[in-house]
């Protein structure tokens, strides 16, 4: 059987956001998927004022789709997921710039490896048009450091994964944000040294899908005060080399097809 990418591209990732936080997008973004918006609003029962858009680098769908138990802590805290397929190339700044612009490669011109700061509209810039209080916690040299940089939001760089997890704990106690992006990469750290189904990238797997689960307890506390969506929203995959290392950028479908997760906390 020949390969077969997933339907839908990541541009429609800021699109979702948008339209559950009811934030109008300008007209450049690639739109929401409508009936994947319309479930998100009928579970939250009107619009989101708080976002936790957490995004664990470098989770191909086969990872999932072979390892599936590794998920169960994402399954208790969302009710939907969704397949999307990653970006030509299919490396961190490329796809997350996609995700954050809703635009193709070519449109936003992150098309390679490179990290230059954006200066088209992103979603951030959008979210604090409209007022919201936006912070990135995200592991050292994050691509979200470089891509999203010098916007009138705040940025917290921790050295790990876990560090991310404690400060973005720290963050949502104070409940001072109504939108928390979130980058982990230990996964992609993993995979690329000890390739993609390793026991370390494995552990690593399940490491951030804890982190997801204590933050998604975190935002449990807010139920009756805030509606919330969640969502686990990797960038790309990875495949195997020749050296028993992982790799990706490829239009192999190890690195293109991706699975999102969203969830609604009301
Ligand atoms: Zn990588």
């Amino acid at each position: 059987m020949a390969d077969h990418y997933n339907t839908f591209s990541l541009k429609h990732f800021a699109g979702i956001v948008a339209d559950c936080m009811d934030i109008p997008l300008p007209e450049s973004y690639a739109p929401g998927i409508p009936w994947v918006s319309n479930i998100l609003l009928a579970r939250l029962g009107g619009t989101a004022d708080r976002a936790v858009l957490y995004h664990a680098d470098a989770v191909g769908q086969y990872i999932w789709q072979q390892y599936t138990d590794l998920f169960a802590p994402i399954y208790q805290h969302t009710s939907l997921a969704l397949p999307f397929t990653s970006t030509v190339e299919s490396v961190t700044p490329v796809a997350h710039a996609t995700m954050y612009t809703g635009l193709e490669p070519p449109e936003h011109g992150i098309q390679t490896y490179t990290r230059p700061q954006l200066t088209c509209s992103t979603l951030f810039d959008v979210l604090l048009e409209q007022g919201k209080r936006v912070a990135i916690v995200a592991q050292a040299d994050s691509t979200f450091l470089h891509i999203f940089a010098g916007r009138e939001l705040d940025y917290f760089e921790c050295p790990n994964a876990i560090s991310v997890q404690e400060k973005s704990l720290e963050l949502i106690a104070k409940d001072q944000y109504d939108v928390i992006s979130i980058h982990t990469f230990d996964y992609d750290n993993a995979a690329h040294a000890y390739g993609p189904e390793s026991k370390e990238a494995l552990n690593a797997v399940s490491l951030e899908a804890e982190g997801f689960h204590r933050l998604a307890e975190a935002m449990e506390e807010y139920r009756g005060k805030h509606k919330t969506l969640m969502t686990y929203s990797p960038d790309h995959g990875q495949h195997l080399t020749a050296g028993g290392r992982g790799s990706h950028g490829s239009k192999m479908i190890e690195d293109m097809n991706i699975v999102h997760f969203f969830g609604t906390i009301v």
